[in-house]
Parts: structure tokens; C-alpha cells; sequence
């Protein structure tokens, strides 16, 4: 029986291994943490669960593609249910959008924001439905080794449909003015880690995601897809191991030969390197068998990293939903403390998921789970004083946008923050979700999925194709397992001559 090294445990890691199981392969995950999920680990304390990264479950049909090939379903393993509102944008003190699930009242809410804009929004869905499922089926689950991959008619026909050179911006703001509705429209491509003026108007299949088919939330947390996806895994025989940090990639004569995990050598026919990229090329691999120098990497843009906080309150808010976004300072302002100078923004928006607000299970009876995000540039100095003057700043905010102080009923707070995605995950400049899919920065222009100068190394997760988030990671495993197989089959067939 063949095996296969999988170097990490997140989604990506997981999904990989469990698609080489079901081939039949002797596959062992390698995680250096304690618990597996990677950046959507969960921790507990006090009788609260914390989703510690992910809190948004959108593209359902992604995860349940994934399942239907093992004849499961999500439905096997956690409770999906269907958040109504999905969630709310705080434009400012009095102006809160909230975004319903059903469209016809979402329509209504255009209408009353900008007359004629409802008929609009309907062609801007229809175009965005269009666009995310040419890229369903087309183009996101190729390995993406080179253009002729996108080489086929369904897209050569759709070239000006899929809006590849105008950007978000321009595109959204082509369609509607109310600063409110085009904050709406601009905010899903925010998880593809750039500006809406930097992203290509192909992205605004997000939107379909966001608004036709709606945010999801499974009961129980995020960490429920890490625990279904651990569960099908082992029983496909997938071996896992925690607080097994890869110190050593070996390799000879363009093979890699084994892992080396805690001083010890164990041998594989191929591996799987789901961990970040960067760690993997710059501290596992000798120099001569790297992709990539540091000098690409320092030039790439990177997606922001962030400031999060964990809080548990032993009072209830009636203010929030599930998810918030506090986009009442200058998003301008802002970005640019993000990519253009980094540094520490002035006056951050934020975002707040409250999952108490829809499940009991994740705090105290009475009592609330916050996660609170600021976005920030990667690479910042981390500091704990900074920590403490942020978290003064955005409890205050909250304390005035609810109406009621809370301060004095804080019962858990933890913050997370660069150097923790450093020391946690061996995250490059700390990132949190790995590269900006600008233009620059997609598919082939992405980092390759395979090693170049390793017949049987390849790459997986965020910093690879298709990118970042959950359903792209999850992706990203299904499309590298194809290519280690391949790659097995081929090395058979060679050593048999
Ligand atoms: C704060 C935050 C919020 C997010 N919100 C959302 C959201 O709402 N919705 C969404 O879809 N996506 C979201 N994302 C993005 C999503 O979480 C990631 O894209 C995805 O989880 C990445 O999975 P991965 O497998 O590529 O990497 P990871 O989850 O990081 O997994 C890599 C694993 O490799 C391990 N590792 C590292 N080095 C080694 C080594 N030497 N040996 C062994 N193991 C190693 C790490 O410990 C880690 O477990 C968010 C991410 C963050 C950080």
C-alpha cells in the first residue's frame, strides 16, 4: 500500500487525505498542534465554545459537494440551519442595514435605500449566479499548472460576461450610488483579502453566495465541520497525529523520501504539504528544492492578518445578530493602514459574531459569546499594550452602538493576534487568511500547487489554488489528491521500465 504524508490538520489537510483514503492509500496526518481544525480550531472555557477563526459558513453547496463524494452528507454530521437576517452593516449611529434572507424582502430593503434599485439588484444576481457557476464547474478545481487549463469554450464564450478586467468597484458602483447598498456589495470580496478597486468584478460571485443562497451557520460552531471532517476521516482510515510539528522534509534525487517529526524519520511515497506555504518552502525544504525565494514572497500581497478577541459576557445583548459589521468609520482610511502604509489603524471598522445569539450551546444559559475582528496589516509590531488600547476602543464602541455598558461583565477575554497565527500555524508575516486574490495573484499566478524540482511534493490549502476560505481550502484538498494519484500512478509505471 502506497502512503502519503499530509503535513498539517486544517481543512485542506483533512479534505486531502480524506480523498487519498477513499483511493486506497495509507494516508497519516501530521499536525504540530495539540488539536487538528488549523485556523478553525475552537477552544473552550467557563462552558463557552469559541470558534477561534472561521464564523462564516457560506458556499453550503461546496461542503456538501465534499461530502456527497464519500455518499454522506453534511446533514450526517451537524445541523445546518439558515440565519435570517445573515447579518447586519452599522453604517452609523441610526443606519443599520439589516440584510434579510428571503430575496423579496431583501429587494424591498434596496427599493426603500435607492428607487429602482431592486430591478437592478435582480440583474446584478442573476449575473453574479451566472459567474459563480461557470466557476464552479470551469475553472476552480483545476490545479492551475498553466492557462490552457482555461482553455475551454464555456469560458472563451464568456470571457466579457465573467468581467475579469474591471474591478468590484467599478462594477458595483455601475449599478447602484447609496453608499449603503454598495458597502453591501463590496464587503463579501473583503475575505479575498484586498480592496474592492483590486479585485477582478469575477469575484462578485461572492454575492451570490452571500445574498442568493445565504449565510449558513452549523449548530454546535465551525468546529463542527472540523470534527465531521476528522470522523470521516477515520473512518476511511486516515491516521492522525497531534503535536507532530514536521521539522524536515528529506529529499534525494528530486524524491522526498520521508518526513522527520520529532527527531524521528518516517517514510512516505508522497506528500502533501497543507501547512503554510511559505514554512514549508523556507524551513522544511532544503534551499535547492524551493518553488520560490524570499524576495517573491516579500513582493506578494498579502490578505490581512487580524486582531481578534474572545470574549464571554455573563449578561445578554439585544442589540446584536449573529454577524455585525461596524463599517461606520472611513473604510478609505482604514484600507490604507492595511495595504497602502501599514500600520495600526487610527479608527478600525470591525466585525462582530455573536453565536449565542442562535445557539445555546456556545455560552452559559444568559450569557453571550462574542468574537470581535479587526482587520489589520500583516507583519505589524505585536505588542500586549496595543492589545489593551484596541480592545478599550472597541469595547467602548460597542458599549454605545448596545446602549449598555458591559465591561464589568466580562467573564472570559483572550485576544489572538499575529504573533499567535505565527507561533500557532508558522504563518508567514502572521498572515490570517494567506494571499489577496488580486488579478496578479490568481490561478496560474498563484503559488503552484506542485513542487517543481520534487516529483512527489505538492501543495494544498489557502496560500495555494483556489485560495483563500473554507470552501477554497476545501477545494484546494480535492484538487491535490487528484494530483498526488496521478503522480503515484505515473512513478509506478516509470519504476516498472
Ligand atoms: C480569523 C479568521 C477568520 C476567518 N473567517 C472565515 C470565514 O468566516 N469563512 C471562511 O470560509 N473562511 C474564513 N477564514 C479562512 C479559513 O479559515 C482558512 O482559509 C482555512 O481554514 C485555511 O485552511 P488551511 O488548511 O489552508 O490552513 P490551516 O487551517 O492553517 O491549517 C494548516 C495546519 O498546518 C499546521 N502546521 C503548520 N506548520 C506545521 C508543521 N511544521 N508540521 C505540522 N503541522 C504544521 C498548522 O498548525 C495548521 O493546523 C478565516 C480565517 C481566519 C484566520
Amino acid at each position: 500500500m502506497r502512503s502519503v504524508s499530509v503535513i498539517g490538520g486544517g481543512i485542506s489537510g483533512l479534505s486531502a487525505a480524506c480523498f487519498l483514503a477513499k483511493d486506497g492509500l495509507d494516508v497519516t496526518i501530521y499536525e504540530k498542534n495539540d488539536t487538528i481544525g488549523g485556523r478553525c480550531r475552537v477552544f473552550q472555557e467557563k462552558g463557552f465554545t469559541f470558534d477561534m477563526g472561521p464564523s462564516w459558513y457560506w458556499m453550503p453547496d461546496v461542503f456538501e459537494g465534499f461530502f456527497t463524494h464519500f455518499n454522506k452528507t453534511a446533514a450526517d454530521y451537524y445541523h445546518l440551519i439558515q440565519l435570517d437576517p445573515g447579518f447586519q452593516i452599522i453604517l452609523g449611529k441610526d443606519d443599520i442595514l439589516l440584510v434579510p434572507a428571503e430575496m423579496e424582502e431583501l429587494r424591498q430593503v434596496f427599493e426603500a435605500r435607492e428607487k429602482g434599485s431592486a430591478a437592478r439588484l435582480d440583474k446584478f444576481l442573476s449575473e453574479a449566479a451566472y459567474k459563480y457557476r461557470l466557476s464552479m464547474t470551469e475553472l476552480v478545481k483545476t490545479p492551475a499548472y498553466s492557462w490552457l487549463e482555461f482553455a475551454k469554450a464555456p469560458v472563451f464564450r464568456s470571457m466579457f460576461k465573467m468581467n475579469l478586467f474591471s474591478s468590484v468597484r467599478t462594477y458595483v458602483r455601475s449599478y447602484f450610488r447609496d453608499p449603503g447598498l454598495v458597502a453591501l456589495l463590496e464587503f463579501p470580496v473583503l475575505f479575498l483579502g484586498a480592496m474592492p478597486n483590486r479585485i477582478p468584478a469575477l469575484y462578485t460571485l461572492m454575492n451570490h453566495a452571500a445574498l442568493t443562497q445565504g449565510t449558513f451557520y452549523p449548530m454546535g460552531g465551525m468546529g463542527r465541520i472540523i470534527d465531521a471532517m476528522q470522523h470521516l476521516a477515520l473512518s476511511l482510515g486516515v491516521k492522525i497525529q497531534t503535536a507532530a510539528a514536521v521539522q524536515k522534509l528529506n529529499i534525494s534525487n528530486g524524491h522526498a523520501d520521508s518526513v522527520t517529526i520529532n527527531g524521528h524519520t518516517i517514510k512516505a511515497d508522497a506528500v502533501v504539504a497543507a501547512a503554510d506555504y511559505h514554512h514549508v518552502e523556507q524551513q522544511l525544504l532544503p534551499a535547492a528544492y524551493r518553488n520560490y525565494t524570499e524576495e517573491y514572497w516579500d513582493k506578494k500581497t498579502l490578505a490581512p492578518s487580524c486582531l481578534i478577541y474572545y470574549i464571554g459576557l455573563n449578561k445578554k445583548l439585544s442589540k446584536l445578530q449573529h454577524h455585525n459589521l461596524f463599517f461606520d468609520t472611513d473604510f478609505e482610511q482604514h484600507a490604507n493602514e492595511i495595504y497602502t502604509h501599514p500600520r495600526w489603524p487610527q479608527d478600525p471598522l470591525f466585525y462582530v459574531c455573536c453565536p449565542s445569539k442562535t445557539d445555546p450551546s456556545v455560552a452559559p444559559s444568559g450569557n453571550e459569546n462574542l468574537f470581535i475582528l479587526i482587520p489589520i496589516a500583516p507583519a505589524l509590531n505585536d505588542e500586549a499594550t496595543l492589545r489593551d488600547v484596541y480592545f478599550n476602543k472597541i469595547i467602548t464602541k460597542l458599549e454605545t452602538f448596545c446602549g449598555e455598558s458591559f465591561k464589568e461583565n466580562i467573564v472570559v477575554n483572550k485576544s489572538y493576534g499575529i504573533s499567535n497565527f505565527m507561533s500557532d500555524y508558522n504563518a508567514y508575516k502572521g498572515n490570517a487568511y494567506g494571499l489577496a486574490n488580486t488579478l496578479r495573484q490568481t490561478a496560474v499566478l498563484k503559488p503552484a500547487m506542485r513542487n517543481k524540482k520534487v516529483n512527489n511534493l505538492f501543495y494544498a490549502g489557502q496560500l495555494t489554488v483556489p485560495g483563500p476560505g473554507l470552501p477554497p481550502s476545501l477545494i484546494s484538498g480535492e484538487i491535490v489528491a487528484g494530483q498526488v494519484l496521478k503522480q503515484l500512478k505515473k512513478l509506478k509505471y516509470e519504476s516498472a521500465f
